[in-house]
C-alpha cells in the first residue's frame, strides 16, 4: 500500500535553493531574514510572483510555524504591491504540495498571480521576456518600499 505521508526528500540543489545560495540569477521583488520573493520566470499571468521561505521545506508538511507566518506576511506585501502596480483587485494565491498536485520545484513556495483562477495561463510552460520581468520586479519592489 502507498504511504500517503511519504514525500520527496529536500534536494539542496533544487533551483530555489540555488537562488537562496546566490548561485543563479533571479528578479528580486522583496527579501527579509526569513523570506524571498521574486518573479516567476514562466508566469501564468503578467506579474506572477513566487514567495519562498529561507527554510529547507519541500512542501507545507515541512514548513515551520515561524516561516509560515513570515511567508504569509511577505505574500501580503507582494499582493498589495501587485494590486497597486497592475491596478486590479483580483490576485490568485496558489500553492502545490507534491508532484501529484503538479508541484515541479520541491522547495515550498506560494504563487501570487494577478489573474482570476478562471483565466490562468498554463503552469510553468512559457518563459517571459527577462527585461519585462526585471521592470516588473523593480515596480513591485518600489511599491513595497513606499
Ligand atoms: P510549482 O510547479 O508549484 O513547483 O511551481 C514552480 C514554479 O517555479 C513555476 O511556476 C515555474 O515557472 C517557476 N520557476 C521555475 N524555474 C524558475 C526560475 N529559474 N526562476 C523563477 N521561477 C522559476
Amino acid at each position: 500500500m502507498t504511504d500517503i505521508t511519504q514525500q520527496t526528500a529536500y534536494d539542496d540543489n533544487n533551483i530555489f535553493a540555488k537562488m537562496l545560495n546566490g548561485d543563479i540569477p533571479y528578479h528580486k521583488v522583496y527579501e527579509d531574514d526569513k523570506t524571498l520573493a521574486f518573479m516567476d520566470i514562466m508566469p501564468q499571468a503578467e506579474g506572477h510572483v513566487l514567495v519562498i521561505p529561507k527554510q529547507k521545506a519541500v512542501d507545507l508538511a515541512d514548513l515551520e510555524a515561524k516561516y509560515a507566518a513570515a511567508v504569509l506576511m511577505t505574500c501580503k506585501k507582494v499582493m498589495q504591491a501587485q494590486r497597486q502596480v497592475f491596478e486590479r483587485e483580483g490576485i490568485t494565491q496558489m500553492q502545490l504540495n507534491g508532484a501529484q498536485a503538479g508541484q515541479t520545484v520541491f522547495h515550498y513556495h506560494v504563487h501570487l498571480i494577478p489573474s482570476s483562477i478562471h483565466e490562468l495561463g498554463r503552469h510553468a510552460v512559457t518563459q517571459a521576456d527577462s527585461d519585462k520581468l526585471a521592470d516588473m520586479a523593480k515596480q513591485l519592489a518600489t511599491a513595497i518600499e513606499n
